[in-house]
């Protein structure tokens, strides 16, 4: 039978892949899609299924109570994967409510129409699902110097930046709803994702567009830091798969066991492109060491053993092989990166980065 999804934030970088993997893996279903369109939303990203009747896409803000109320009564929704968020943490450092207002206010709205919409049908909650999308950060950071530790899906919250925070705050009334209501939830929490339509904010695209422009390749600190990476194809297939053999109230740590420093990547995106545009102007003397990000969390390392073990999940792409499709993605779609990074992305660039 034909399942419905309401998607938020399938406008963005991860959000949009989610609905186009779906529309491409099943003939049956309907994607309700829910972006309020900010600076990192694109409805360019959804060009290719713009006439697909399986897709609805719909502007609106997920903390919006009567326009959420109205979805669910006009759609007989199945599945909830809430995406919508503000998702950059040095955004989040400059300016922490507008991510209390999406990220935990907006979270509560669309738990409450579903709770609300979903009680009064007769079906109640049976076969349906609330997933929340949330990430390792919430997790806070671990040490340099001891490899073999990992973030569980038990190891307590604790988040340091204002994103973090909200995403945790989010998380705990996910929770809360599942406890409480018996609202059928999920969490999950991934690493690091990296691919095609990625708001070049974000480390993998802002250094892909400087480089092929020749200009500074900003890395924070010492470049050191270290992140697991993942292609953000796994991190659709996982959400996939828990949504349709996940365990009604369980968190799953989705990662890729791929961890590197950030200057690693830098180097590993220079090589790359050296060589496919034979262009020698791209090497390492582009690299410009900027401060660093206040309360940046050193290592996030997860374990996705309990994905693994109790889904069958693991991830298909190997960073080598997902770094050379997501730079020629981009070198194909100069024109998306043309439209996403006028405006404001400008004035944004540089306040962050053209003071140093
Ligand atoms: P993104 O910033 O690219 O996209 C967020 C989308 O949400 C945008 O389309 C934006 O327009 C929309 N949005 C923002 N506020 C909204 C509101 N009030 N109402 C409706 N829509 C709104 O983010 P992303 O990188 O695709 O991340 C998606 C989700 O995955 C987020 O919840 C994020 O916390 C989580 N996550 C991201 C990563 C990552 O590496 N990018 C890793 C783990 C988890």
């Amino acid at each position: 039978m034909r399942k419905t999804y309401l998607v938020t934030g399938g406008a963005g970088f991860i959000g949009s892949n989610f609905v186009l993997y779906m529309l491409e893996k099943y003939k049956d279903v309907r994607i309700i899609n829910v972006d309020k369109l900010t600076y990192a939303g694109n409805i360019k990203n959804l060009d290719s299924v713009a006439d697909d009747e399986r897709h609805v896409f719909m502007q609106a803000d997920i903390c919006d109570t009567d326009a959420i109320r109205k979805l669910f009564q006009d759609y007989d929704i199945d599945y909830v994967v809430n995406f919508a968020a503000e998702s950059h943490v040095d955004r989040s450092i400059q300016d922490p409510e507008v991510f209390a207002q999406t990220n935990v206010v907006g979270t509560v709205n669309l738990l409450n129409a579903a709770k609300e919409s979903w009680g009064l049908s007769k079906r109640s909650f049976d076969n349906r699902r609330f997933l929340q999308v949330s990430t390792d950060e919430v997790y806070g950071s671990l040490p340099l110097d001891d490899p073999e530790c990992f973030f569980q899906e038990s190891t307590p919250l604790d988040p340091r930046s204002p994103y973090s925070a909200s995403k945790a705050a989010a998380d705990l009334f996910v929770k809360s709803y599942g406890d409480t209501y018996g609202l059928p939830i999920n969490i999950t929490r991934c690493s690091n994702n990296y691919g095609p339509y990625q708001f070049p904010e974000k480390l993998i695209p802002l250094i892909i567009n400087n480089a092929v422009h020749h200009r500074a390749l900003p890395v924070y600190g010492d470049g050191l830091n270290v992140r697991d990476w993942l292609y953000v194809e796994d991190h659709c297939r996982a959400i996939d798969m828990v949504l349709r053999k996940g365990k009604i109230g369980e968190i799953y740590n989705i990662g890729g066991h791929n961890e590197r420093n950030n200057l690693t990547i830098v180097r590993a995106i220079v090589r790359e492109l050296e060589t496919v545009l034979q262009d020698s102007e791209i090497n390492d003397s582009l690299i410009s060491y900027v401060e660093d990000r206040k309360g940046h969390g050193r290592r996030y390392g997860i374990d996705p053993k309990k994905i693994k073990t109790d889904l069958e999940w693991y991830p298909e792409t190997s960073f080598e092989d997902g770094i050379v499709r997501t730079i020629a993605w981009y070198l194909a779609h100069e024109d998306w990166l043309e439209s996403v990074t006028s405006g404001a992305y400008r004035e944004y660039y540089s306040k962050m980065y053209e003071h140093h």
